[in-house]
């Protein structure tokens, strides 16, 4: 069993120290150590719950420095690491002033029998395993934790193995606010050390790739726990008659290739309409061969490298297979170039592409944006629904009532229309995940914080001068 995690710079592909696994005994411990905690902390009630985490958020704060850098030692970028540190200090305010306002209120009323009140009860589940990727590692382990505690539950974390850096330094985060770090742990390792976790909580959070995902939903569902699985996605995106042109190409080329490609929201795929396509592949291509790499410093402007040694291969098999199969590059890399020791894509255009190749069908989660003519709004419907993913989609079209309608169509929990990529702004769009993408409850919204309560009905008669239709006549007693 592994003992110890290498630590691997995605700059330079060196290996630049280790950090210790958590191991099995510990883990139950961990899991042991938040049970009993979890009930102070849900007696502490929302408004406690609120100003610990808003202690947090200034302790993170005062860490800014060692978290973002952490996190770009992680990712190899500085930029993105920065953007998502903002991220995850404002979606602890967001929660903290929202969470009170959603669990103060009222939620006792009279049935329609009027002779019984119902008092709704929200009991949290007592502890949540979160489970999470390496592509935007810190937003990507808080964004169920923070509901999870706001909620009242204990959570177990463990982050991705490739990127368990920044994790350290969260922990040590938590050294300051000692009633949330009784309730909040992480443990560092690989999948096993998730599997084993699975075993010691009461509901398991699971953001990652579809087939990981898959086993994570069985052991839940043996376990008999509920799982919310966010899983992979290949987002495709039509671009119809009429679009402005310009608009749509700047907006895909972020959608397709912020992270470098590496968002599971990523735009993977193209449909533009053939009286436009060769105008948008002309402009999206120019575009493209303006945005470099961010190499050899950190303040170079560009794409960072590809985080993930693993999913290497995975990319350099699209691209071949693409261009074996006809596939023009337009834009970009026509191969993965290595710089320095580290793995790196260019913002890379394609077009003649089609449903042949894996780059239009399979998770391709890098920076490239394949670009198909289709004869017309129904066939571009055809082609983005013909997917086993249904994360999310954009549309652009020549009036905004065009775009929806086709929005409506899609098979996707979100879609942005005359833009790409808006579920990384706007949070209060709740969502399901459409077919292979995932499943159980929205974590955007609202409904994200109920994931984690269970409803109690208490049933208060409120009189005992009124008999119950049921019951047996009342003569059966008379004389008693
Ligand atoms: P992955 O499935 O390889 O790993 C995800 C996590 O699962 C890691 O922490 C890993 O250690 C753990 N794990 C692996 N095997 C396990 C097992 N048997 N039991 C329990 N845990 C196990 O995914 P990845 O390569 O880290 O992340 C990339 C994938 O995540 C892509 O498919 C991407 O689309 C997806 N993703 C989805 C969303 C979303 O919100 N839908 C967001 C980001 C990333």
């Amino acid at each position: 069993m592994t003992t110890e995690i290498i630590l691997r710079d995605p700059r330079t592909g060196r290996s630049d120290g280790t950090v210790p696994v958590t191991s099995p005994q510990d883990l139950r411990m961990m899991a042991t150590r938040l049970r009993s905690a979890q009930p102070a902390w849900e007696a502490l009630g929302v408004d406690g719950r609120a100003a610990v985490l808003r202690r947090w958020k200034e302790a993170c704060s005062e860490r800014r420095d060692e978290i973002t850098t952490a996190l770009a030692a992680d990712t190899g970028r500085w930029r993105e690491s920065v953007q998502e540190f903002d991220a995850f200090v404002g979606t602890i305010e967001r929660w903290s002033s929202l969470a009170p306002k959603l669990l103060n209120e009222p939620r006792r009323f009279t049935s329609t029998l009027g002779f019984i009140d119902i008092d709704k009860n929200l009991r949290p589940y007592t502890l949540a395993g979160i489970i999470s990727p390496w592509n935007f590692p810190l937003v990507l382990s808080t964004i169920d934790m923070l509901p999870a505690v706001m909620a009242g539950t204990a959570v177990l974390l463990k982050p991705s193995e490739v990127t368990p850096r920044f994790a350290v330094a969260l922990r040590d985060s938590l050294a300051g606010v000692p009633e949330l770090e009784s309730v909040f742990s992480i443990a560092i390792g690989e999948g096993t050390v998730g599997a084993q976790m699975i075993e010691l909580v009461d509901l398991v959070c699971f953001t990652g790739s579809v087939p990981t995902g898959r086993q994570v939903g069985a052991m839940a569902a043996a376990q008999f726990i509920p799982a919310f699985l966010e899983l992979g996605g290949k987002d495709p995106a039509i671009v119809l008659n009429g679009a402005d042109v310009d608009h749509a190409t700047t907006a895909l080329l972020w959608g397709a290739t912020s992270n470098a490609g590496q968002a599971c929201q990523s735009i993977e795929r193209i449909y533009v309409e053939t009286s436009i396509h060769d105008e948008f592949v002309d402009l999206l291509a120019k575009k493209a061969a303006r945005i470099g790499l961010c190499f050899p410093t950190y303040d170079t402007p560009g794409l960072g490298p590809i985080i993930a040694e693993r999913q290497v291969p995975i990319i350099e098999a699209h691209l071949a297979d693409a261009l074996a199969k006809g596939a023009v590059v337009r834009a970009g890399s026509s191969a993965v170039e290595h710089h320095g020791g580290g793995s790196w894509v260019r913002v890379t255009v394609l077009s003649n592409v089609d449903h042949t190749m894996a780059i239009m069908r399979e998770e391709t989660f890098g920076p490239f944006l394949p670009v198909m003519a289709v004869a017309d709004a129904d066939e571009a419907v055809r082609l983005a629904n013909d997917s086993s993913f249904g994360l999310s989609a954009a549309v652009f079209a020549a009036t905004t009532e065009e775009a929806e309608a086709i929005a409506r169509r899609l098979e996707a929990g979100a879609v942005s229309v005359n833009d790409s990529t808006l579920t990384a702004l706007v949070w209060e769009g709740e969502k399901h995940s459409f077919k292979s993408s995932g499943l159980g409850g929205s974590r955007m919204g609202p409904a994200s914080l109920f994931r984690f309560l269970r409803s109690q009905a208490i049933l208060v008669k409120t009189t005992t001068a009124v008999r119950d239709p049921w019951w047996y006549p009342a003569e059966l007693f008379e004389g008693l």
